[in-house]
């Protein structure tokens, strides 16, 4: 399209960019209510250990059913409510919902918890993790937060004292999206990181002939690894793209090909042989 600085070729961005920005006061507005009304809902998506592919976790993942629109994807959602700070009050409700749902599952299945960079300046964050273990009952150990590089992008001074903190709780950190977002690497030892998520763009494009994915994905894997860190391979789709992350010494598969994000008690059920038992009984 041709970007036109005479007035008849503008005006036709006008009314585009008017009904984005209502479209996004109404999303808004709704975001504001969703919690209370319950239209917010986590989904679960397995992780599973490559050498025996058995589940080890679970990442908690955020799901809204508005009442006109139906399912509005996170990537729309997220970022109007980082936005906007109704993040942390959602953020809360993240947590401790994963957190009960955590306790419900056997003690080698960690829940997995996304955090935006907004919700490591929330003063209440520390406290809001603490309460949320305690209530349950749950090890520390059992929770991972997944941060991204973002964070250390526009790093406030407190970020590092607050990752500590948070570490001192007993609870781990994985780094999402890991390849994405920004090419510093200084920041690594900041969060004690025991975990690098790679990004599903490096999986998907390995298995392609030509591609210097792979290569990246080793690259990530030998550095996790010196650096005493695991690592997940994310939107694995396909055994092929499976076998490869294995073979390259990725601990852990995320994706598709083990399951897609699902509602909890189904994730429960994946996890306690019994309860499926009973299910498959009735
Ligand atoms: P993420 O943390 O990187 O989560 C992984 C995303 O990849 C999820 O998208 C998941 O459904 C998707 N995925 C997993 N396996 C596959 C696969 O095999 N193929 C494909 N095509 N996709 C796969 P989702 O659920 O749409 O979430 C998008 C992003 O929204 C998340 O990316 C995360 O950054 C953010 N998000 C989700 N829930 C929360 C939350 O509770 N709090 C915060 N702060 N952010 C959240
Ligand atoms: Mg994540
Ligand atoms: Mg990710
Ligand atoms: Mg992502």
């Amino acid at each position: 399209e041709v970007k036109s600085n005479g007035r008849g070729a503008a005006c036709r961005f006008i009314p585009a960019i008017r009904d984005k920005a209502e479209e996004r006061r109404a999303l808004e507005a709704d975001l504001a209510q969703a919690l209370a009304r319950g239209e917010l809902s986590l989904a679960f998506q397995p992780v599973v250990e490559a050498s025996d592919e058995h589940i080890v976790g679970f990442e908690a993942l955020l799901r809204w059913n508005h009442p006109a629109h139906g399912k509005v994807p996170p990537d729309k959602f997220i970022p109007v409510a980082e936005a906007t700070g109704l993040i942390i009050p959602i953020g809360h409700w993240v947590i401790r919902n994963a957190c009960a749902w955590a306790a419900r599952w056997p003690d080698h299945v960690r829940v997995a918890v996304n955090l935006s960079p907004a919700q490591i300046e929330d003063p209440l964050l520390i406290e809001t993790v603490q309460r949320a273990l305690a209530d349950n009952d749950l090890d520390p150990a059992r929770l991972e937060l997944e941060i991204t590089e973002s964070l250390f992008l526009n790093e406030k001074p407190a970020t590092t004292a607050k990752l500590a903190a948070l570490r001192g709780l007993g609870v781990s950190f994985a780094l999402d999206d890991f390849g994405t977002g920004y090419s510093s690497l200084g920041y690594l030892h900041k969060a004690a990181f025991s975990r690098i998520k790679i990004d599903r763009s490096f999986v998907s494009r390995a298995v392609q002939p030509g591609s210097e994915a792979g290569a990246i994905i080793q690259a990530i894997v030998s550095l996790a690894h010196s650096l005493d860190m695991a690592t997940t391979a994310e939107g694995t789709e396909t055994r092929e793209e499976f076998e490869f992350c294995r073979a390259l010494g990725c601990e852990q598969i995320q994706g598709y090909l083990f399951g897609r994000p699902m509602p909890p008690e189904e994730a429960t059920a994946l996890v306690r042989p019994a309860t499926r038992l009973r299910l498959v009984a009735e």
